[in-house]
């Protein structure tokens, strides 16, 4: 609450403050006009992967258990990367609940995704992920910004991203420098990383900020003056430490390791479409209702196996083939990238040969290309299945 007070006070504010920015150098300008749109905005607060995923019946795939603890190096992280997906119209929910179905085949995994309007907390920050390569990996903490597709929303994500990240600062007591241009520092884009320290090659976030005249030297002022802030305000007393969910719930190890794949059991209750779905009647036959599209949430009913196919009731007559919501496991024999809708390669994760990959539905044409879809908005050619 009263960090939101303040907020606006400051916003009132940065109209006064903003000539100084006024240099002779445009991307400055519109930069500094993102940071105060950015500042206009509450904090979305954070939302817990493994609650968020009890409401809805998910299990949660914990990624620390047993022989998987990344310990960092020095006992607690050193620092901040930050990250951008590159996966255009994927929410921080639609990553969330891909990277907490595939991690364990993609070789990937982050402690939150962030978008406009959710910043999605994977798991405890007091362990390691997989995010930058065997050298950051044991450091660092590894944030992942969403793709926004409007200036505003850009802004709002940024602004969640800023706030999320001087929180953890403040919690780990690390002192924010700025180690995008130098290697030497405690926030890092994943580029800096690549550049500075090795052990990966992506360039991510800078080409995605360029697109909104935005840079990693913007986003770590934003992130400076939210760390100031939240000293100011905390100054008397210490940030419990479950404003960011120090410790994530108990999530009996056994938990995890007990359903081998429990999606492919009939599944009841709202489910999301992952492939378009025309609808069929009790016989099998098609419906006239328009075509259901990748994303639509559903209420299953029941399975029912039509003309020996495995149908889901969605409705009183209404029907969809099961493998839209359920998927097929397909083993990979090459080494797979992922492609968006567009058929543009999605850079942070590449699924290695051998993985066992769920697909949704039919084959699809992407730019002539036949694909499976691995999620709504995900796709691996169907040759390397072959
Ligand atoms: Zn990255």
């Amino acid at each position: 609450m009263k960090i939101k007070k303040l907020i606006t006070t400051i916003a009132i504010g940065v109209g006064l403050v903003a000539p100084i920015f006024n240099v002779n150098h445009t991307q400055v300008v519109e930069a500094a006009s993102i940071n105060s749109i950015a500042k206009q905005n509450s904090y979305v607060g954070e939302t817990f992967l493994y609650q968020m995923l009890q409401t809805q019946n998910i299990k949660y795939n914990k990624f620390y258990a047993k022989g998987n603890k990344i310990k960092y190096r020095k006992g607690t992280p050193e620092g901040i990367v930050i990250h951008e997906t590159a996966t255009p119209g994927a929410s921080a929910y639609n990553e969330a609940i891909y990277f907490n179905r595939e991690w364990m085949n993609m070789y990937s995994y982050v402690h939150a995704f962030v978008d406009s309007k959710q910043v999605i907390q994977m798991m405890t920050p007091n362990y390691g992920v997989w995010g930058a390569g065997a050298i950051a990996n044991n450091r660092f903490i590894q944030i992942e910004l969403c793709r926004e597709n409007t200036r505003n929303k850009f802004a709002k994500s940024v602004n969640n991203d800023a706030i999320y990240a001087a929180k953890l600062l403040h919690r780990y007591d690390i002192t924010p420098v700025n180690a995008s241009n130098t290697g030497k520092g405690t926030i890092w884009s994943h580029h800096a990383v690549s550049r500075f320290l090795g052990g990966t090659n992506h360039t991510d976030p800078d080409g995605y900020f360029q697109k909104w005249g935005y840079s990693m030297n913007d986003f770590f002022s934003l992130l400076k003056y939210y760390y100031d802030m939240q000293a100011a305000e905390t100054s008397n007393t210490t940030v419990p430490d479950n404003n960011v969910g120090t410790s994530d719930p108990v999530v009996s190890d056994s938990n995890t390791d007990s359903d081998p794949d429990p999606v492919s059991q009939a599944p009841t209750g709202n489910k999301t479409l992952m492939h378009d779905a025309y609808t069929y009647d009790a016989q099998g036959n098609r419906t006239t209702a328009a075509l259901k599209t990748a994303g639509t949430v559903v209420t299953v009913a029941q399975e029912k196996v039509i003309n020996g196919k495995k149908y889901l009731q969605i409705g009183e007559n209404e029907y969809v083939v099961a493998s839209n919501i359920v998927g097929t496991k397909r083993i990979l024999t090459h080494n797979a990238y992922i492609y968006d809708t567009t058929g543009i390669r999605s850079d942070n994760a590449k699924l290695l040969r051998g993985t066992s990959v769920r697909t949704y539905g039919g084959r699809i044409n992407i730019g002539g290309k036949m694909y499976y879809p691995i999620d709504t908005n995900r796709f691996v050619k169907a040759a390397n299945f072959k």
